[in-house]
């Protein structure tokens, strides 16, 4: 069976520094409703691609398209509101606030929009019935009225998702979603990226290799800049190649 189109796509995209070419010609194609796994070993240029993405960098050469628009030299505020969101490792959440008042505010700007003044008191209690479904998503319902301060770092990370899953993304950029994790963190957090790339598609760099195996339908992997292979994870990792970029590690 064919692929449907790709929600997010890059032909070609490329990224010098000075003379130093940290991305090379990458194609990359990532599907609603998958979980796709950018690898590689440290500096092969995953954090660039991001960067890319997101137009947090532009990129020396290439193209991107997200739902078929071209993205290519749109400002990253826009490409936010159209769908494409990164959740940052440093999680953007208020510490002082308790967990229904992050995700009422993530939800007060809509796609990065200024917060709208003029909502009614329905549409408030409608705001409020959204954040608790939210943090009902990601398991933190029964917290809801403790700071976000007070989590561990594990439930931090998963309002992390509640306060993105707000600007409800078409695209998810996800950068190392388990690092500093404890094995009980990693695969609550491994059963949420899996359930909310049920209706979005998930882009994550990710060191855990065992968790790609387990939740990721598509597989990237990223050497000196280049795509070395892309395919499913059984396939990747049996290539040669890709051992011997690991071993070279
Ligand atoms: P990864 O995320 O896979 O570890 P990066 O994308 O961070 O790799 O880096 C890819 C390569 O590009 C590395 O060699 C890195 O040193 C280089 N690089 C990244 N950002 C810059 C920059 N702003 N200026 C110069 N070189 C950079």
């Amino acid at each position: 069976v064919e692929k449907p189109r790709a929600v997010l796509s890059a032909r070609g995209l490329s990224k010098t520094f000075g003379g130093f070419h940290a991305v090379r010609n990458v194609d990359l194609d990532v599907h609603h409703a998958r979980v796709h796994a950018l690898i590689g070993p440290n500096g092969a240029g995953k954090t660039t691609v991001f960067n890319l993405l997101t137009k947090f960098l532009p990129s020396t050469a290439g193209t991107i398209r997200l739902e078929g628009t071209d993205i290519t030299r749109s400002a990253p505020a826009k490409v936010a509101r159209m769908g494409l969101v990164r959740s940052f490792q440093i999680s953007a959440t208020f510490p002082q606030m308790t967990l229904l008042e992050n995700v009422r505010v993530a939800l007060q700007r809509p796609n990065g929009q200024a917060v709208q003044f003029w909502r009614s008191l329905g549409s408030l209690r409608n705001l409020d019935r959204q954040a608790l479904e939210l943090l009902e998503r990601v398991g933190l319902q029964d917290m809801r009225h403790r700071l976000a301060s007070d989590l561990s770092y594990g439930r931090k990370r998963a309002l992390e998702i509640a306060t993105t899953l707000a600007l409800d993304p078409r695209v998810l950029l996800l950068d190392e979603p388990l690092a500093g994790m404890g094995q009980e963190d990693v695969s609550v957090m491994a059963g949420l990226i899996s359930e909310v790339a049920k209706d979005r598609a998930v882009l994550m760099v990710e060191h855990n290799l065992k968790v790609v195996s387990e939740i990721c339908h598509d597989v990237t992997v990223l050497q000196r800049g280049e795509i070395l292979t892309t395919g499913d994870y059984e396939t990747v990792s049996n290539d040669p190649r890709v051992r011997a970029a690991y071993m070279g590690n």
